[in-house]
Formats: C-alpha cells, structure tokens, sequence
C-alpha cells in the first residue's frame, strides 16, 4: 500500500470514529492531513464522516484550490489551509462539533482551566474563536489569532477545531476536549468546581516539554494561569 493511501484509509478511520462518538451530525464536519509542502487531503463536501471511503477523499493546495478528486473538497477547507499556512508543525487538522464543547461555544463560555491534569497538559489554555458565517474566509480568519500557540479552538456558535503533529493526535485533542467538557457540565451540577492549586498547574505545565510539546505561553507569565476561574464555584453563603 502506497503512503498516501495508507494515510487515506487513516482519514476515514478518524470519520468513522468522530461518528461513532456523536461528535459530527449529518454531513457535519471535516478532516484534513498535509500530504507534502503545498498539498492537503480533506473530505469531501456534503458527506457523513462516518461513511467515507478513501476514493471519495479530495486534494487541494495551501490557496484551496482542488487539485484531484471526484467529490468537492469541504466547504470549510479555509479554516484547515489558515493552520497548516500559519503552523508548520501541524500535519492534521479535525473540525467537528462535539456536543459538550459545542455547549460551550454556545453558552459563549469560556472554557476553564486548572482543574484536569491531562487537560492541562495536552491542551492548554483553550481560547474561543469570534463567530462568524461558516465557508467563507472571515471565518476561516477568525482562528488566525490562536495559530502557533494552541491545539484547540472552540468556535463561537459552531463547534471546535483541533490539530497537531499527527491525525491521531489531533483527534485526541477533540475527544480530550469533549470529555473535559463533559464533566464540567457535570461537575458543576453536583454543586461547585475546584481548582488545582497554582503551584500543581505550573508543575503540569513543566511537563510539557519533556512531551514534546510546545511551551505553554502561561509558563513565560503571559496570560492568566486560570481561566474563568468563577466558572462553578460555589457562591459564598449569604449571611
Ligand atoms: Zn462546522
């Protein structure tokens, strides 16, 4: 089996199981893996990421120009080609709209952070991008802020965006994130949602070059160490 084909029968293992995980509704989301310096394979538009086969996948160039395939490529190609312009380490990119995350994009809620180890660790702090029309290229620009220091977008209104130095990877980080969501959901259903202590986050956050992974912009002082830091805390008694 040639590479590229092997990484074509990949893409379709990572549709199948953002379908099976709820994490894509119809013909919802896209995936996408640079194939070389100026070529990407994506899924085709209008089709359910469950279903896909390797022939129906489409490769374009880093302009969005379709370079082969029967099926059109995905209508949001502009949000994957806006990463793989701005962050040469990433080599797949996954859009979806996995429901818990999507909670949150919704609520216009920020994520917060400081409170998982893992999340910590792999994805950082998560920023929410702007709302805008899907398609078109202020959407696809509204990510371009967060391009070189993150993993993870939410999406205002739409859904999430994740990417990495691997397809495995960048789907870890959407299931990472919809799990971590989940249980923030839940967490503050049963009543208040505590912090690590700040010396523990910085600890997680010490571990992320010794993975691989780049240094988390929070490490150098730049931001806050928590985000949303009411988020499910418990307000004080009343008196
Ligand atoms: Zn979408």
């Amino acid at each position: 089996m040639t590479e590229e084909m092997s990484t074509r029968k990949q893409v379709c293992d990572i549709g199948r199981r953002l379908y099976a995980k709820g994490f894509v509704a119809g013909s919802e989301g896209n995936i996408s893996v640079r194939l070389s310096d100026n070529e990407v394979l994506c899924t085709p538009t209008l089709t359910c990421k469950g279903f896909v086969e390797p022939e129906d996948l489409c490769v374009v160039d880093l302009s969005g120009e379709q370079l082969s395939g029967s099926r059109r490529r995905t209508s949001e190609i502009g949000l994957h080609l806006e990463i793989y312009r701005g962050d040469a380490a990433a080599t797949a990119v996954v859009h979806a709209h996995p429901p818990h995350a999507t909670a949150f994009a919704v609520a216009r809620e920020d994520i917060p952070s400081g409170i998982l180890p893992e999340v910590e660790v792999f994805l950082g702090v998560v920023p929410r991008a702007d709302y805008e029309t899907p398609g078109g290229s202020d959407f696809a620009a509204t990510i371009r802020p967060f391009v070189g220091t993150s993993n993870t977008v939410l999406l205002s209104n739409h859904g999430a965006v994740t990417w990495g130095p691997s397809l495995e990877l960048a789907f870890w980080n959407t299931e990472v994130l919809d799990a971590y969501c989940r249980v923030l959901i839940l967490a503050r259903q049963l009543g208040n949602v505590e912090r690590l202590p700040a010396d523990k986050v910085r600890e997680l956050l010490n571990l992320r070059p010794q993975m691989g992974l780049p240094a988390d912009a929070r490490q150098s002082g730049s931001g806050p160490l928590y985000v949303n830091y009411e988020f499910g805390r418990k307000a004080p008694p009343e008196r």
